[in-house]
């Protein structure tokens, strides 16, 4: 019997074509396996019907840990047997399927990180230790199929005891592509600010000395580079805030160990699991009550984010100190991709720091670190990056048309939509520049090539002034293809019906700002979605309230906060005596008075904004150097609080009133404690919110109501607002495949444009 069978899947770079020799010569068949330029597998095998079905069996049950199989696509081949045994043969650049990926980056596994630290290992103290279960992927391919040429390990030919394992089908390292040893592979170095080499035997290990003692360094790692610092120390991190222009902004930290951390946060079950696995995403993590790091890290909040070393460069770091762990802040510009060439960090960071720790091996793809948050066991990612990137995320339908998603504007994404897969691009950042305009173009272009797609549908946000909106435009003539608009809220509702597979929903929808239908800001939907039509009707919102000032509300949301209250309370006086709130103080107070009285500000139901005016209110936070700030240190200090206004919802028809909330907070905000208060804002908006959702569910009749949006982020709301709705009978969903933040727009909005048949 002779077959040929071809795989989709993830099944280049994941020790599969190794696998398949094995498991053919261990059922005596002949034959070849090859890689095929479309990340695909082509395989032919002959022999026995019986040999090939274990073999068929072999291939489900005993794939390597990596490895997913998409479809094999069986042909029976005519003739007799031409293979005498069975081979693994050169690739080929043939690519007619479709939807077959690379894996991610995977942090060292165990078995490497053993050998790394035995002394008669050969690989001993290596830092680029890898096998064909670990080690960089996605930030190191340049071209399909994945072999080495096709990758900047290209630069790196083998010495004979690499070449050695490589070809020996006994060996765990045969056949893997980044295989590397101190003789023959990348190469680690110390350099001063300025480049000039510092002569130390062991530079990895020199650095961690160095950031113990107070130094900042930059690391280059996979995907781009890293600023790095003491914990605790002082000094180096108020060099860190001010070279990134980061006042408050928190840091991640490595930690050295699972212990370590241990020492600094809690950690629940769900929370070590994610920390431990081959993403190694950085994962934010409750203080603990004796938490000792800088508070420069992560200043007024409950929680700090924490990651594990994910390299053995990372492992050596620690080896000469004591310190439980290092600030890891990605190494980019304000607004800009996170470096990644030496020269560019070189030339924008040598102010910053004292030393660079450098590696000779070029990086293909930039790809940050991913962070993820748990409640509830249940995980919300904020930025999926590093580990995920490029895996698909997958549907329960097939789509009918291949969409690309350019996602919003904020911590944008790619998507590529093809058939049931949805493949979303490392983190991207803010596209408001050329620089991560270009990013997200390279990024979009990388994903269909890799995935070998024919775009036919270019979706972006309904903006009309978006960058995003713009590049669409463009791509979509390039590519000759069709564009569609996707409204900003809907598209994160869609997201959460497309990974719950769920028809109808009610979906509630917050965050800081999206366009709406008719223009206006909002940020505090309901709204009623059906995948049918692939429509949505908007049921419900947040009380409309002016942005006094536009942007200027936003990033001082005391303007906000005086918007709401004016006419309701005396605001003159308390904001003179916040004058030292606004750049230019009483003058700019005298401003914003005017403008009050003129009413004639931008409208909005963003519940973002909401958060943040309670929070300056009760002095929490008066300026948003950051995205989220004021609503993170709220949420921060409500953790603490109880519940003592018990305000219940008001309600005007389908809206949900916030002028009364943000009056009690007002009136009371000498009278109660702070976290008491803050605690009460963040359970009237969830109360009220759900109380719409839940009224809106049983006039429709729908049984499923969900919650996106970045202040699905936010545990307090998340679950006060799972409560309500579970306790009324309806299912309540959040986004857990995809962040429910703008890093998941692309996701809905090519999920929208793939249904939408026109
Ligand atoms: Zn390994
Ligand atoms: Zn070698
Ligand atoms: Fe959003």
């Amino acid at each position: 019997m002779r077959l040929r069978l071809r795989i989709r899947g993830i099944v280049q770079g994941v020790g599969f074509r190794p696998f398949i020799y094995r498991i053919a010569a261990e059922n005596g068949l002949s034959g070849y396996v090859r890689n095929r330029g479309d990340a695909g597998v082509e395989i032919l095998i002959e022999g026995g019907e019986v040999s090939i079905r274990r073999f068929m069996r072999d291939l489900k049950v005993k794939k390597p840990p990596l490895a997913r199989i998409y479809e094999i696509i069986t042909e029976h081949l005519e003739g007799e047997p031409q293979h005498e045994r069975f081979e693994i043969y050169r690739s080929t650049g043939e690519s007619e399927l479709s939807g077959s990926v690379i894996p991610p980056d995977v942090s060292i596994c165990e078995e490497c990180l053993r050998e790394l630290r035995d002394p008669g290992d050969p690989r001993h103290d290596y830092f680029f230790i890898t096998c064909t279960n670990c080690g960089p992927r996605y930030t190191i391919i340049e071209k399909l199929p994945y072999d080495r040429e096709n990758t900047t390990m290209r630069d790196f030919p083998m010495c004979s005891f690499c070449r050695d394992e490589y070809s020996n089908p006994l060996n765990r390292r045969f056949h893997a592509q980044t295989v590397a040893c101190p003789k023959c592979g990348p190469r680690a170095y110390l350099t001063t600010r300025g480049g000039e080499p510092v002569d130390c035997g062991d530079p990895i290990r020199e650095a961690g000395r160095l950031l113990s003692e107070g130094s900042v360094i930059a690391i280059k790692g996979y995907g781009g580079f890293h600023l790095a610092s003491s914990t605790l120390l002082e000094e180096p991190l108020i060099r860190l805030r001010r070279a990134k222009h980061r006042r408050q902004k928190p840091f991640a930290v490595m930690a050295r160990s699972i212990e370590a951390v241990e020492t600094f946060a809690e950690v629940t079950p769900k929370e070590r699991e994610l920390l431990k696995s081959y993403m190694r995403p950085i994962v934010l993590l409750r203080k603990s009550d004796d938490y000792y790091l800088s508070d420069m890290i992560s200043p007024g909040l409950h929680n700090v984010g924490v990651m594990l070393p994910y390299t053995g460069l990372h492992y050596m770091l620690f080896d000469d100190v004591g310190d439980p762990a290092f600030v890891m802040t990605s190494g980019n510009p304000p607004n800009q991709p996170i470096i990644k060439e030496d020269s560019e960090a070189l030339r924008r960071l040598s102010r910053t720091v004292d030393y660079f720790l450098l590696h000779n091996r070029r990086i293909a793809h930039r790809c940050d670190d991913s962070v993820v948050r748990v409640h509830m066991d249940k995980q919300a990612l904020i930025r999926r990056s590093r580990g995920y990137a490029p895996s698909p995320v997958i549907l329960k339908e097939k789509i009918r048309r291949c969409v690309l998603g350019l996602g919003g504007e904020l911590n944008n994404t790619a998507c590529i939509l093809l058939r049931d897969k949805a493949f979303i691009s490392q983190h991207i950042g803010d596209v408001e520049n050329i620089e991560t305009r270009d990013f997200l173009e390279q990024a979009s272009r990388h994903l269909i090539r890799l995935t070998n797609s024919e775009v036919e549908v270019v979706a972006c946000d309904l903006h009309p002034k978006f960058t995003t909106t713009n590049l669409a435009k463009h791509l979509a003539d390039i590519m000759g293809c069709q564009i569609f608009q996707v409204q900003h809220h809907h598209a994160h509702i869609a997201s959460l019906m497309a990974e719950h597979d769920v028809e109808e929903m009610i979906g509630i929808c917050c965050d800081g700002y999206g366009y709406g239908l008719d223009g206006e800001a909002w940020g505090g939907e309901i709204l009623f979605c059906t995948r049918e039509s692939v429509g949505f009707k908007r049921v419900g919102h947040l009380q409309k309230q002016p942005l006094v000032g536009g942007d200027l509300a936003t990033r001082f949301p005391l303007r906000f906060a005086a918007g709401v209250l004016y006419g309701h309370a005396d605001v003159d006086d308390w904001l003179m005596r916040h004058a030292d709130v606004f750049p230019h103080g009483e003058a700019e107070v005298n401003v914003i008075l005017n403008q009050l009285g003129r009413k004639r500000s931008i409208q909005t139901t963003s519940c973002g904004r909401i958060l943040d005016a309670a929070a300056a209110i009760l002095g929490v936070c008066y300026e948003r150097t950051y995205e989220g700030e004021p609503a993170m240190k709220l949420e921060s200090s409500a953790m603490r609080g109880r519940d003592v206004l018990k305000l219940n919802p008001a309600l005007d028809g389908d809206v949900l009133e916030t002028t009364s909330l943000i009056l009690e907070v007002f009136e009371n905000r000498e009278k109660l404690r702070t976290e008491d208060l803050a605690l009460s804002t963040h359970l009237y908006l969830a109360r009220g919110l759900a109380m719409l959702a839940v009224e809106k569910a049983d006039e429709l009749g729908v049984g499923a109501v969900g919650f996106s949006g970045g202040v699905a982020y936010n545990e307090i709301i998340v679950s006060e607002i799972r409560r309500a709705v579970e306790s009324s009978g309806l299912s309540f969903f959040v986004n857990e495949a995809v962040p429910p933040g703008d890093g998941g727009l692309s996701f809905g909005q090519a999920v929208v444009a793939g249904l939408h048949h026109h």
